[in-house]
């Protein structure tokens, strides 16, 4: 199969993507949307959408492009760099960095690791970063929803209360891994206040296009929108290289096989991507495999890189 060609200036992303938004609209079978947060269960499993942004802000797309969609877990990758840039490797000291080969929400690693939790991406994980950023900042959710209007370049971002409101109350168990590392010292901030922190951060709702152009510090090398530097160049590295390891629940094995990206997945069904040095990524849709991961997401990625070539290696 012949490899297209990359964009140049003069040429565009949109080809590519046309051809991967036929060939998924061809599949049958597309997962099933989240149903444990009741508010997400509504969203049609057939919504496809995504986009590539280039270093210089330009977007391309197809589909649900521009459809706002619930973000849920790709905020803690915006979360983590923002703590990162403020603290540095005394973060490192509070959250590991290996994949935990333990469902998102698991609590059974975290007593006989003493409430570390393995990685900043599973949810205690997330936790400890929002309990830190929380700290720094006195409005996590506030700080983080900041910095996604400013990348996206789209004052409109907003939270979904409805979607909070829905997680907070059934939200027992993101409540217990909290009071279970509180136990242990790991979480500063009273757990109620934390835990009303993570699911405004959780509810952002955000586009393929507003996600894409968030992403773009990574592929920037720590690099913001507007020229400022967030991360250095070696926490950027660091920030990608945890997305390939442990972005994509207990999946990222075959994830990385797959699709060879930095990825990190939400089960509102999007999930973003970063090629270093190149361009970022985003697709949406809400119909996920048994691991969370969105179905055509990840066969959308899986094709994208196959047929541009564009991986990391
Ligand atoms: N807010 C969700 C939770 O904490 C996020 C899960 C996810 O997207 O992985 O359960």
């Amino acid at each position: 199969m012949a490899i297209m060609r990359v964009p140049s200036s003069t040429q565009t992303f949109q080809p590519v993507l046309e051809r991967i938004a036929d060939e998924i609209g061809r599949t049958p079978g597309r997962g099933r949307a989240a149903d444990y947060i009741p508010a997400l269960a509504a969203c049609d499993p057939r919504s496809f959408g995504m986009a590539v942004a280039e270093l210089d802000g330009t977007v391309y797309g197809v589909g649900d492009w521009r459809e706002p969609f619930s973000t849920q877990s790709i905020t803690k990758v915006f979360t983590l760099a923002l703590d990162l840039a403020r603290e540095g490797d005394e973060l490192w000291e509070h959250v590991g960095r290996e994949p935990s080969g333990n469902p998102f929400n698991s609590l059974v690693q975290l007593e006989y690791e003493n409430g570390i939790p393995r990685n900043p991406f599973i949810n205690a994980g997330a936790l400890v970063v929002t309990d830190r950023l929380q700290t720094r900042t006195g409005d996590a959710a506030g700080e983080l929803l900041a910095f996604l209007r400013a990348e996206s370049g789209e004052p409109s971002l907003d939270f979904d209360h409805e979607i909070a409101a829905s997680e907070s109350a059934h939200g027992d168990r993101n409540a217990a891994l909290a009071h279970f590392m509180a136990s242990y010292g790991n979480i500063d901030n009273p757990v109620p206040d934390l835990l009303d922190q993570y699911f405004r951060q959780c509810s952002i709702r955000a586009s393929c296009a507003d996600l894409a152009l968030a992403t773009g510090f990574l592929a920037r090398h720590g690099v913001r929108a507007d020229g400022s530097r967030l991360l250095t160049r070696s926490q950027a590295k660091q920030v990608n290289a945890v997305m390939l390891t442990c972005g994509t629940y207990d999946a990222a094995g075959d994830f990385a096989y797959r699709v060879g990206l930095p990825g990190k997945s939400g089960v509102g069904g999007g999930i973003i991507a970063v090629v270093p040095g190149r361009c970022t990524l985003c697709v949406w849709s809400p119909g996920l495999d048994e691991r969370g991961n969105s179905v055509a997401g990840v066969a959308a990625l899986d094709r994208f890189t196959t047929l541009t070539g564009l991986s990391v290696f």
